[in-house]
C-alpha cells in the first residue's frame, strides 16, 4: 500500500516501472515543499526492497525497517545534521563521496540501494560533478531518488540524467478530508487546507506541531504593521529577516511566501473575489486594508516580493535584497517609505 494521498499519477508511473521490471537509475521528484516528495521516494523504497506479495506491504520487516530509518539499504542525504545543529548551507563533496562509496559495495539486505537526496538544488558544485559521474555509470541495483522544489537551480546535466516525476498540489478537499479523519475540528481543518496551498506535509504539521499556526499568525502581523512603518522600522525588519536567514533560509523563503499570499488575497478582495482568499481567517482585516491601497500599490508589493524571492534563490546578498523589498512596499495613505522622517 502506497501511504499517500493525492499523488495518483507519480505513483501510477513508479508502480508502472516496477511491474515493467523497468526502474531507471535515477529519479527526479519535483514539487512544492512538503507536497509528499520524501514519502513517496520512502514508499517507493518499500517497494524496492519489500518481501511481501503486494509491495510495498507495509508490514513485512523490510517496509518496516525504511519506515523507521532503520533499514542499511536506504539512506536520506540532504541538510539536516544528525545532532541536531543548524542545518548545512548545502550539500558538501564529503557526503556525495560517501554515497558514491556505499553505491559502489552490495545491498546489505535488501535487493535494491535507494540513496534519497533531499533538497538536491543545494547540491554544491562539487558535490554535483562528483554525483554526475554516479550517476553516469551507475552501479547495479541502485536507486537514486533526488527530490527538489526548485528544479531550475539543479545542473543540466544531472536533470538529463533523471527520470523526472512531478507531485503536483493537492486538491483542497482531499487535504481537508485528511485533516478530518485525523480529528481535526472541520473550521480549522478548513483553514489548515486553504493554507496548506495544496501541501498536505505542510497540514498536517500545522494541525499537530504547535508553534506552526502561531508563526504563520506572528509573521503575517508583521507584514500587516510594515504598513505604516517609517523606514528605519522596516530596516530594523530587514536586518531580522537577513539573521534568520543566515541560520535557516527556508523560514525566511516562507515568510515571504506568505507576504506574497497576504497581498494576493488584497487584490483578490479588491476585485471582489473574496471567496478565493487563502487566509480565510482574516477576511475582516483584509477587507479594510484593501480599501487603504489602489491597484497600483497591490500590484507593486507583488511584484517587489516575488523579486525579492527570486534574487534570494540566486543567492543574492539577503540583507541588501530584504532592504530593497522595504524601501518597494507600499505605505499606507501612497507615500514613499522613506520619505517619511
Ligand atoms: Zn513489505
Amino acid at each position: 500500500m502506497w501511504r499517500i494521498v493525492g499523488q495518483d499519477r507519480a505513483v501510477a508511473q513508479l508502480q508502472a516501472a516496477l511491474e515493467r521490471q523497468a526502474v531507471a537509475h535515477a529519479y527526479l521528484l519535483v514539487g512544492p515543499p512538503q507536497v509528499g516528495k520524501m514519502t513517496l521516494a520512502l514508499n517507493f523504497a518499500q517497494a524496492l526492497n519489500c518481501e511481501g506479495t503486494v509491495p510495498p506491504c507495509q508490514e513485512c520487516p523490510a517496509c518496516g525497517r525504511i519506515a523507521s530509518s532503520q533499514h542499511p539499504d536506504v539512506l536520506v542525504v540532504g541538510l539536516l545534521t544528525e545532532n541536531g545543529n543548524r542545518p548545512r548551507k548545502e550539500i558538501g563533496i564529503d557526503q556525495i563521496r560517501e554515497v558514491q562509496h556505499l553505491a559502489s559495495l552490495p545491498p546489505f539486505q535488501g535487493r535494491s540501494k535507494v540513496f534519497i537526496i533531499e533538497a538536491a538544488e543545494r547540491l554544491s558544485q562539487e558535490a554535483a560533478n562528483c554525483l554526475l559521474k554516479t550517476l553516469e555509470e551507475p552501479p547495479p541495483r541502485v536507486v537514486f531518488a533526488l527530490l527538489t522544489s526548485q528544479e531550475q537551480l539543479l545542473p543540466p546535466t544531472i536533470l538529463s540524467r533523471c527520470h523526472r516525476i512531478e507531485l503536483a498540489p493537492v486538491p483542497e478537499g482531499t487535504i481537508q478530508a485528511l485533516l478530518a479523519q485525523r480529528g481535526t475540528a472541520p473550521e480549522l481543518a478548513r483553514l489548515v487546507a486553504r493554507l496548506s496551498r495544496g501541501c498536505p506535509g505542510w497540514a498536517v504539521s500545522a494541525t499537530e506541531v504547535g508553534d506552526i499556526l502561531e508563526e504563520r499568525n506572528r509573521s503575517l502581523d508583521a507584514w500587516l504593521r510594515l504598513g505604516g512603518h517609517d523606514i528605519g522600522e522596516r530596516f530594523a525588519y530587514a536586518a531580522h529577516l537577513a539573521a534568520q536567514f543566515d541560520r535557516d533560509r527556508s523560514a525566511v523563503e516562507a515568510a515571504l511566501k506568505l507576504g506574497q499570499g497576504w497581498w494576493q488575497d488584497l487584490l483578490l478582495v479588491k476585485g471582489g473575489a473574496a471567496e478565493h482568499i487563502t487566509n480565510l481567517d482574516q477576511a475582516a482585516t483584509l477587507a479594510q486594508e484593501a480599501a487603504v491601497y489602489t491597484w497600483p500599490q497591490i500590484r507593486k508589493a507583488l511584484y517587489s516580493l516575488e523579486a525579492a524571492r527570486r534574487q534570494l534563490e540566486l543567492n543574492a546578498n539577503p540583507r541588501l535584497v530584504l532592504e530593497v523589498l522595504m524601501l518597494n512596499l507600499p505605505r499606507k495613505g501612497g507615500e514613499v517609505a522613506g520619505a517619511t522622517p
